[in-house]
């Protein structure tokens, strides 16, 4: 990557520079089609794929584009097609493997006129038409199942893998412009009367992999009463999104490298708006990766943890045999699907089965840790620490992170990170006790659900207790609530109120354990 920003702030020609870094999405392909494959074959990428699939074309009727589409148009979209469709590598990289018989013979041709004639035009808005619509549509979905199948079979291949990058590499590129596309954006608009979230169900997968054909259809969620939205983490939908949003946000998804090296390219490149001025020298670029954790680890059995917690604090109204005997009391009752899901997960608990922890390094807080204490580790204690010696130099394909003047591991002197999503409520934390609550490294914002994260492993001990101490701070505040709300509840009942009490009683509790009052407890 080093080499790449380099050498592309070196060249001047235009089409140079954009072979350049095509050339380098082939080395992308590579690096990682191992994520690219599980991205697209995932349960949920084969649904909405599916979902695609059930647009009545017939009845699609073009929009107008939005006015926060102003400063998009087709015009690589239409370079790329015109390309294709004249060296025959539409029907033979598109239509013909995508599994469709019915489009083994479409050529477009309304599409390719449209481009051809007015590419060059301001009018790009008007080319998503009723002649174009339909086309568009097979373009679009062809591609995702050609995509899918080309990273299936390079995924499998033991010969043959030069010929599969190709086709990966081929296909990507053409989704990647279709998903930058204005196109793309009147499209979904125009779907949205056919579109929904994927839901995973027995059924559901199985529809789904008929479908696309993909090797095999993703795992069945064992929580069956979840609607399947909360297990994506990278696609996490609440329901409030507009569903043209959504699909667009999933096919951006699948393309994410390829768009990120777009905007890493444009931004160190001289850019072709002679008004905008990239930087003089190209920022120095170190890409880390840290190996992943060793999993699953046992954990504490949760009655000790509970144990622990309430004897540090002695001189309450209940003990931590009451706090026990009132959980398993709440999670003993078959599950209901208006309850929590943490419910369900804690019955096994409950009944005294080992929890296993499975969790990975989030990037924000590895690289937060590293830039504040790598200050003070001298030579001897890196070469001590099994941890710091694994940082590998590889690229991060997680997330997309730049340290300002991150030249080497001693020398990161501005403490800001530019992180491509909110973070999590855990990392949140501890860039908190990093670098104090306002300034949090620059990361801009936070989502509210709680995942299981593996902390830096060279964290020193004090800032491990104090992760410790706010965690078991909020731990003690949501136990004292859970234990009024009993008591409240078991005055309510024994002075003979109504029995709705109960069932209103459980489910609050259910909620309480959801993201929703993290705000309770910021910092
Ligand atoms: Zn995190």
């Amino acid at each position: 990557m080093e080499d790449y920003i380099a050498r592309h702030k070196q060249i001047t020609d235009i089409y140079q520079r954009k072979t350049h870094e095509v050339h380098f999405a082939l080395y992308l392909v590579v690096q990682c089609r191992r994520k690219m494959y599980q991205r697209i074959t995932k349960w949920s990428s084969q649904g909405y794929i599916f979902l695609l699939g059930k647009v009545q074309e017939e009845k699609l009727k073009p929009t107008a584009p939005s006015s926060s589409c102003d400063s998009r148009d087709n015009y690589d979209l239409a370079r790329i097609v015109l390309m294709m469709s004249d060296q025959g590598r539409m029907a033979s990289f598109i239509m013909e493997p995508c599994g469709r018989p019915q489009w083994r013979s479409e050529r477009l041709d309304n599409l390719v006129a449209t481009f051809r004639s007015a590419m060059h035009s301001a009018r790009h808005q008007d080319m998503y038409n009723s002649n174009t619509c339909i086309e568009f549509h097979r373009l679009l979905v062809a591609t995702l199942l050609s995509y899918g199948k080309a990273l299936s079979t390079l995924h499998t291949a033991l010969d043959g893998r030069r010929e599969a990058c190709k086709r990966v590499w081929f296909c990507g590129g053409l989704l990647k412009e279709i998903a930058s596309s204005l196109m793309l954006r009147q499209h979904l608009k125009a779907c949205v009367e056919w579109l929904d979230i994927p839901v995973n169900n027995m059924r559901n997968l199985e529809s789904y992999q008929n479908y696309t054909g993909f090797p095999h259809h993703g795992c069945r969620d064992p929580n069956d009463d979840d609607p399947g939205r909360a297990n994506d983490p990278e696609m996490s939908v609440d329901g409030s999104e507009d569903l043209d949003m959504v699909f667009l946000k999933w096919i951006r998804l699948q393309v994410i490298h390829r768009l990120s090296l777009d905007t890493i390219s444009r931004t160190i490149g001289s850019p072709s708006n002679p008004t905008v001025h990239a930087p003089a020298e190209p920022p120095s670029i170190t890409l880390l990766a840290v190996p992943y954790p060793i999993v699953p680890l046992p954990m504490e059995p949760w009655e000790t943890t509970l144990q622990n917690l309430l004897n540090k604090y002695p001189g309450r109204a209940y003990s931590h045999e009451d706090v026990r005997d009132h959980i398993k009391k709440c999670v003993s009752p078959p599950y209901k699907s208006n309850q929590h899901a943490v419910f369900k997960k804690w019955r096994g608990a409950a009944h005294g089965h080992a929890i296993n922890f499975t969790a990975t390094g989030h990037c924000e807080v590895l690289l937060a840790s590293l830039a504040k204490y790598s200050h003070d580790v001298s030579f001897e204690q890196i070469q001590g620490n099994p941890g710091l010696i694994n940082v590998l130099q590889v690229m991060s394909d997680c997330c997309h992170l730049m340290l300002n003047n991150l030249t080497e591991m001693q020398n990161i002197n501005q403490n800001v990170l530019a992180v491509s999503k909110r973070c999590c409520p855990v990392c949140w934390t501890l860039l908190a006790i990093l670098e104090g609550l306002n300034d949090r490294f620059g990361v801009r914002g936070r989502h509210p659900t709680v995942c299981a994260v593996d902390l830096p492993p060279w964290l020193p001990l004090e800032a491990l207790s104090q992760m410790v101490a706010c965690f078991e701070e909020i731990l003690k505040h949501q136990i004292f609530t859970m234990m009024m709300q009993k008591k409240k509840h078991h005055r309510r009942t024994s002075s003979g109120q109504s029995d709705s009490a109960t069932s209103t009683g459980s489910h609050k509790d259910g909620d309480r354990v959801d993201g929703a009052d993290w705000n309770e407890y910021d910092g």
